[in-house]
C-alpha cells in the first residue's frame, strides 16, 4: 500500500537544480556535439531501432531471452562501430531488467572506455542508478542524457526532428520516465507532469503506441494526484484508446486505471480494472507485469478488507517479483502479506514474515517509505487489537518522522546560513569601501591644506564632520549585523508555513524550566485522516488545511499558552499555567474551533477535525517529577488512545497509579493494558457531532 509521490518533499531541491542545468547546459552540450562530431545518441537506421525497442519491450518481462535475441539480430555482425555502441546499450539496459547489475556495470565501463559513448553511457548509468533505488543520481543521469539530446530533438518541431531520425525519441523518452518517477516520488508534481507531457510529445512524434499508452497513463496518474479527476479520466480514456489492437498495452493502460481508482480511494473500481489488467497480461504472457498487477490487486483488497484474498494475491506475486530480484516491490508485497496475515489474526505467522521482511530491507535509506510502512502496520496491528506492537510500531513511526522534519529543518537553516554569511560579507566590504573614501577624502584635504595654509581650521572642521560621519556609519553598519543575526535567529524558530513556532524555539522555551521536573500542561494535537487529504485534493490543499488548523488552534488557546508546530500535521501547546478544569475547557474550545465549521480550501469546503491527547504535569496523585520530553511523551500516548478510540476527541491524563519513576516506566511501556487495568484513568472530551 505504498504510494511515493506522498513522500516528503526533502529532493526536491535536486530536481530543481537538474532542471536548471537541464537549461544552462543544454546550449553548451549541443554545441559541443555538433563541434567533436560526438552524435552517439542520434538514431541508427529505423529498422534496427525498431527491432532494438521490440527487444527492450519484450525484455521487461522476459529479459534473458530478449539478451539472447539480441545476439542473433544480423546487425550483430555489422562492423560499424556505431551499430555495435547501440547493440551494446541495449544490451546494457536489458542486463538492468534481468537485475543482472554487475553485468550491467561491465557493459557500462565497456562504454566508457570508447569516447563516442560518452553520451550513450548516461542513459544505461541513469537506469542502473534507478534501479538500484538511488534516485538523486538517476534523475541526474537522466537530466544529463536529456541535456545530450536537446538539440537533435528541440521542443519546436519534434515531428520533423523525429522525422528525418537525428532524435532518439525512445532514449529521451526513457530519460524522462527516469526523471519523472523521481519527481513524482520526490512529491514534486507540476516538474514530473512537464516531464510527462515532453515524454507524450516524444511518443506523438515517434508515432509509438506503446510509448503514447504510456505516458498518457502516467499523465492520467498524475492528474489524479493533483485533484483533478476529470483531466484524469480524459487522459486515461487517450490511453486505453492508444493501447486498442496490443494485449499488452491494454494491460498497462488498465495498470494505470487501477492506479487512479486507488488514489480516488475507489477500490471496488481498482480492483475491477487491475482484474482486468491481470487477465489481459496473462493474455499477453507478461509473467511481471502480472505479477505488479497482483501485488497491486492484494492492495485492493486489503482496502476493502478482504485479507484472505489479499493474501492469495499477494502470494502468487511474490515468487515472480523474487525472480526479477525487484527489491521494491518485493517490499511492498511483503508488507501487504505481514497485514494480509495480522486481520485474519494469524499472528505469529505475521510477525515471522516482519522478521524476513526486517532483514531482507537492512539499513534501507528511504526513511519516508519507511515511516510509511510503519504506519500502515501500527493500523493494522492496533485494528486488531494487538496493543504493544501497535503502540511500539507507532513510536517508531513518530521517532523517524520527526527525523525527518529535523533533517528538513537543517536544510533551510543551513540555507538560511549562508545567506546571512554573504550579508555580512557584504556589510565587510561596504565598510572597508567607505574607510577608503574616508582615507582619500582625508588625503585631498591634506593637499588642500598644503596649497593654502590658512584653511588649516577649515581642514580640521571637515575632518572632524567625516570622522564623525564614518563613526555614524560603522554605527549602521552594526546595527544592520544585528537586525541581521535577529531576523536568523527569529526565522530560525519559525516555521515557514504556519508562521508558529517550531521545535527549536520549544525547546529554548524548555530550557528555562529546572530540569527534570516539568510543570504545566502539554496538548498534542495530530489533524484526522490528514492523508485522505492529501491523496484527494493534492498537497496545496494539504498546505492549506494545516495553516488554517494553526491560525484555528492559534484562536482557541489564550494568550499564555504557547503553539508549536511539532511535525507536520502535528501541533504541541504548551500551557504553562493551567488548571485541570481550564485545561478541559481549553482541549474543548481547539477541538470545536478546528471541527466545527469546514475548512475552505480552493476546491471547496472540507471538514476537518483533529484528535488531542494531553495531560497536567507533575503527574496526580503522586506528583511525580519528571523530563519534558517524557511529559511529551505522556501526551502523545493519550493522542495515540483518542485516535483509536474514534478520532475527534480529547482523551487527557487524569490520575496514574504510579509511585515512583520505574512505576511511571513500567506504566509507558504498556500504555493500554495500563488503561484498561485503570492505573491509569482517563478524561475523555469530544469534538463536534458530524456537520
Ligand atoms: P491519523 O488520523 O491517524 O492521524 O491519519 P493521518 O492520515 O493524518 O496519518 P498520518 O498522521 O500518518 O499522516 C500524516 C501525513 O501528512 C503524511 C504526510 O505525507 C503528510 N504531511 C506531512 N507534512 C506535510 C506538509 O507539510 N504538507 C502536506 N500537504 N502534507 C504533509
Ligand atoms: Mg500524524
Ligand atoms: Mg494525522
Amino acid at each position: 500500500m505504498m504510494e511515493g509521490w506522498k513522500l516528503p518533499l526533502l529532493l526536491l531541491r535536486t530536481s530543481l537544480l537538474a532542471l536548471l542545468r537541464a537549461l544552462l547546459l543544454a546550449s553548451l552540450a549541443s554545441s559541443l556535439v555538433s563541434i567533436l562530431g560526438l552524435a552517439s545518441l542520434r538514431a541508427a537506421e529505423p529498422e534496427l531501432e525498431a527491432q532494438l525497442a521490440q527487444l527492450l519491450r519484450s525484455g521487461f518481462d522476459r529479459p534473458q531471452q530478449a539478451l539472447l535475441a539480441l545476439q542473433k539480430l544480423p546487425a550483430a555482425q555489422s562492423p560499424s562501430a556505431a551499430t555495435q555502441l547501440r547493440l551494446r546499450l541495449t544490451e546494457g539496459r536489458l542486463q538492468v531488467m534481468a537485475a543482472d547489475i554487475d553485468a550491467a556495470q561491465r557493459s557500462a565501463e565497456k562504454l566508457a572506455a570508447d569516447p563516442n559513448a560518452a553520451q550513450l553511457l548516461l542513459l544505461l548509468r541513469a537506469e542502473i542508478a534507478d534501479r538500484l533505488g538511488q534516485s538523486e543520481l538517476a534523475a541526474d543521469f537522466a537530466s544529463q542524457t536529456l541535456e545530450a539530446l536537446a538539440q537533435d530533438c528541440p521542443r519546436d518541431g519534434l515531428t520533423q526532428a523525429v522525422q528525418q531520425q537525428g532524435c532518439d525519441y525512445r532514449a529521451a523518452w526513457s530519460a524522462l520516465r527516469v526523471l519523472g518517477r523521481t519527481q513524482y516520488k520526490e512529491g514534486a508534481l507540476p516538474l514530473a507532469q512537464a516531464s510527462a507531457q515532453y515524454a507524450l510529445a516524444l511518443a506523438q512524434a515517434g508515432r509509438d503506441a506503446s510509448l503514447l499508452a504510456q505516458s498518457l497513463g502516467q499523465l492520467a496518474l498524475l492528474a489524479q494526484a493533483q485533484g483533478l479527476s476529470e483531466q484524469a479520466d480524459a487522459y486515461l480514456a487517450q490511453a486505453i484508446k492508444a493501447a486498442q489492437g496490443d494485449v499488452l498495452n491494454q494491460a498497462f493502460a488498465k495498470n494505470y486505471q487501477g492506479a487512479v481508482a486507488g488514489l480516488r480511494a475507489d477500490s471496488v473500481a481498482q480492483l475491477r480494472a487491475l482484474e482486468e489488467g491481470l487477465a489481459l497480461a496473462k493474455l499477453a504472457d507478461a509473467p511481471r507485469l502480472a505479477a505488479h498487477l497482483q501485488g497491486n490487486i492484494a492492495d485492493a483488497y486489503l482496502r476493502l478488507a478482504q485479507p484472505a484474498q489479499a493474501l492469495k494475491a499477494a502470494r502468487q506475486a511474490l515468487p515472480v517479483v523474487l525472480g526479477f530480484k525487484d527489491l521494491r516491490i518485493e517490499r511492498s508485497v511483503r508488507q501487504n502479506i505481514a497485514i494480509a496475515l495480522i486481520q485474519l489474526g494469524l499472528f505469529d505467522q505475521a510477525r515471522h514474515e516482519l522478521a524476513r521482511t526486517n532483514e531482507l530491507r537492512g539499513e534501507s535509506a528511504d526513511q519516508g517509505l519507511r515511516a510509511e510502512e510503519l504506519r500502515e502496520l501500527g493500523e493494522a496491528w492496533a485494528q486488531a487489537g494487538q496493543a504493544k506492537e501497535a503502540i511500539t510500531l507507532f513510536h517508531a513511526e513518530r521517532k523517524l518522522s520527526a527525523e525527518l522534519t529535523a533533517r528538513n529543518r537543517e536544510v533551510s537553516l543551513q540555507q538560511l546560513k549562508i545567506k546571512y554569511d554573504s550579508d555580512r560579507k557584504q556589510a565587510d566590504l561596504d565598510l572597508l569601501q567607505r574607510e577608503r573614501n574616508l582615507v582619500d577624502q582625508q588625503l585631498s584635504n591634506r593637499g588642500l591644506a598644503q596649497q593654502a595654509g590658512v584653511a588649516v581650521a577649515v581642514l580640521l572642521g571637515l575632518t572632524l564632520i567625516f570622522v564623525v560621519l564614518m563613526v555614524r556609519k560603522v554605527r549602521a553598519a552594526r546595527q544592520h549585523l544585528q537586525a541581521n543575526e535577529l531576523l536568523l535567529r527569529a526565522q530560525s524558530e519559525r516555521d515557514p508555513l504556519t508562521d508558529l513556532a517550531n521545535r527549536r524555539h520549544l525547546l529554548g522555551v524548555m530550557a528555562l524550566q529546572p530540569k527534570a521536573e516539568f510543570t504545566g500542561a502539554l496538548l498534542m494535537i495530530d489533524i484526522d485522516h490528514f492523508k485522505h487529504i492529501n491523496d484527494q485534493h493534492g498537497h496545496g490543499v494539504g498546505d492549506q488545511v494545516i495553516c488554517e488548523v494553526a491560525r484555528r488552534i492559534s484562536h482557541a488557546v489564550r494568550a499564555e499558552d504557547l503553539v508549536v508546530r511539532w511535525g507536520g500535521e502535528e501541533f504541541l501547546v504548551f500551557a504553562p499555567d493551567v488548571d485541570q478544569a481550564a485545561l478541559h475547557r481549553l482541549a474543548k474550545r481547539i477541538l470545536m474551533e478546528v471541527g466545527a465549521l469546514p475548512v475552505q480550501a480552493q476546491d471547496g469546503p472540507l471538514r476537518v477535525t483533529v484528535s488531542i491527547g494531553f495531560a497536567h504535569f507533575p503527574l496526580p496523585p503522586a506528583m511525580l517529577d519528571l523530563h519534558w520530553e517524557q511529559a511529551v511523551n505522556w501526551a502523545d500516548m493519550a493522542l495515540y488512545t483518542a485516535k483509536s478510540r474514534g478520532r475527534n476527541q480529547a482523551m487527557g491524563i487524569a490520575t496514574v497509579d504510579a509511585g515512583d519513576a520505574e512505576a511511571l516506566m513500567q506504566i509507558e511501556a504498556d500504555f493500554d493494558a495500563a488503561c484498561s487495568s485503570d492505573r491509569v484513568s482517563l478524561h475523555q472530551v469530544l469534538g463536534p457531532a458530524a456537520l
